[in-house]
């Protein structure tokens, strides 16, 4: 423990009778800050140090909001951690308020554009790439030998796609594909082919014997270019072997290739972007760092005309009061309430419920429980009403800032927001992940410092320089939606794309197998 700097800590809002320590490493017993507290014990960096004495049973305050209350008698300068503190009980959501503060719109900014690529069907794409989607897991291996034998042979001779994508899964069959919960994963492949990223010159490789079977992961019309034949490669409709089964997905993806190497690069309103907000690896400067940071920057989107998608709804569920509230109309906050309500079935259904969110790293790192996780997490939401709400695996169709419902999974919910047409995301995280994606590029932004400079080539944006006072949020957020504008333009690399770091696609499948 031990550090350079001066001892500081970092209030969430003015009520809050608990603040987290900012300096790396955390700081050792005795050590005095500006304000005159004196630390009690050692506290670990992100950690909550008591700003006055706390009774036993007293709400513990932090962004103005009980995020638990004291079980023991808790002294000024005292480390307030996960285990002097009693969960309260999430809120109700029958009385949760419907569009009673609704905010107001901010002013409209203009002139901000990209270098997009246009699709016929309106969308825009960040990324050219030919995307090969499937049916069923059986035939993953064989797709995953074709892509790399098309991106040796084929894809050099088309310089202007960027990458050749294998969407592959472990669904398709074996599953009850008739039950409720199999539209989930049937509409988020439906809409994964979809991506604006893809152009609409999607492939979709079958085996032919599976119940998913290419007309209902694709129906008519979802995507006029499938009506076209030759874009469905059966296998079991092959003749002579593998050899041709291989030739077969390779020629169709040479005439997709051509199609897509056509296209350029043209001016666009940001108002096209569709940009993903995450967090993973969570810490307790999440919220007053990073996740802020990024409200800002979704905010600057708004008023540019953006949609900007927030997701991860046991992050979300104890600040459902508030969402309710900025809803735009009171059907808004009751799709909201039965996207909230859907999850806490599914919860207990499974013998869990929220509480089984906070991972040890988050704890690790400083945040208490679940309410402390979800209030820094929905401060990457800004300031703006809520304008739409979606369920898992739709596609998101509205402007401004909307809900995507999904699980808080890194995978899940990156995959279900690329689903919802997501075509740049922003990562936020505290303990850090490599994490990527390779259909939309993913700019991680690190909540403290010390994981900025441990993770130089892995970090794109320091939040961190906001708890100590380097830099204001306004300021990291112009950074970020600066550098937003820039990565969708095919302008500066993430470092995840920099290293292929591109995590798997992973489906949210609530229903039953077989
Ligand atoms: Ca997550």
């Amino acid at each position: 423990m031990g550090s350079e700097r001066e001892p500081q800590y970092v209030h969430a809002h003015a009520g809050d009778n608990v603040a987290v320590v900012v300096n790396p490493g955390g700081l050792p017993a005795g050590a005095r800050f500006s304000s005159g507290l004196k630390l009690r014990e050692a506290v670990p960096e992100a950690h909550k140090v008591a700003l006055a004495d706390l009774a036993a049973g007293e709400a513990i305050v932090r962004y103005g909001v009980p995020i638990g209350y004291a079980h023991r008698a808790i002294a000024r300068g005292s480390w307030v951690h996960e285990g002097l503190m009693t969960l309260p009980e999430p809120p109700e959501l029958s009385s949760c308020p419907l569009a009673t503060d609704v905010p107001a719109p901010l002013a409209p900014l203009e002139g901000y554009a990209f270098e997009g690529f246009h699709n016929a069907d309106g969308t825009v794409g960040t990324k050219n790439i030919l995307g090969i989607s499937t049916t069923v897991q059986c035939v993953a291996a064989t797709v995953d030998h074709a892509v790399r034998r098309i991106k040796a042979e084929v894809l050099p001779r088309y310089p202007s796609v960027d990458d050749v994508v294998a969407i592959t899964h472990p669904y398709g069959c074996g599953v009850a594909i008739d039950a409720p919960g199999a539209a989930i994963p049937i509409r988020t492949l439906r809409n994964l082919s979809l991506n604006p990223n893809f152009g609409g010159e999607i492939l979709l490789v079958s085996l032919g014997c599976e119940k998913l079977q290419p007309v209902r992961m694709i129906p008519a019309g979802a995507l006029p270019v499938l009506e076209e034949a030759p874009s469905v490669a059966v296998m079991q409709e092959a003749r002579h072997g593998f050899g041709e089964i291989v030739a077969n997905i390779m020629e169709l993806a040479e005439k997709k290739l051509r199609r897509l190497n056509e296209r350029r690069r043209t001016t666009c309103p940001a108002a096209e972007l569709v940009v993903g907000l995450q967090c993973g690896g969570s810490d307790a400067l999440s919220g007053v760092t990073a996740n802020p940071a990024v409200g800002f920057a979704a905010d600057l989107l708004v008023r540019a005309g953006a949609t900007v998608m927030f997701s991860e709804v046991t992050e979300v569920r104890d600040a459902a009061h508030l969402l309710t509230a900025r809803a735009a109309t009171p059907q808004i906050a009751q799709d909201f309430l039965r996207e909230m309500a859907w999850y806490d079935e599914y919860l207990r259904a499974g013998g869990a419920d929220r509480s089984a969110n906070p991972t040890p790293g988050n704890v690790k790192g400083g945040l208490g429980n679940v309410v402390e996780k979800a209030m820094g997490s929905i401060a990457k939401a800004g300031t703006t009403a809520l304008r739409g709400v979606f369920a898992a695996g739709e596609r998101v169709t509205q402007k401004g800032l909307v809900f995507a419902a999904t699980p808080a999974s890194d995978f899940i919910c990156g995959t279900l927001q690329l689903a919802a047409g997501m075509n740049v995301h922003i990562f936020t995280t505290g303990r850090g992940t490599p994490y990527g994606l390779a259909v939309a590029p993913v700019i991680k932004v690190a909540n403290n410092s010390g994981l900025a400079a441990r993770w130089h080539d892995l970090i794109d944006v320091d939040a961190g320089r906001i708890a100590t006072g380097e830099a204001t949020v306004e300021k990291v957020g112009w950074e970020i939606f600066l550098l937003v504008l820039d990565v969708s333009s095919g302008g500066k690399r993430t470092w995840a794309d920099r290293w292929g770091l591109h995590n798997e696609f992973v489906l949210f499948n609530p229903g039953p197998v077989t």
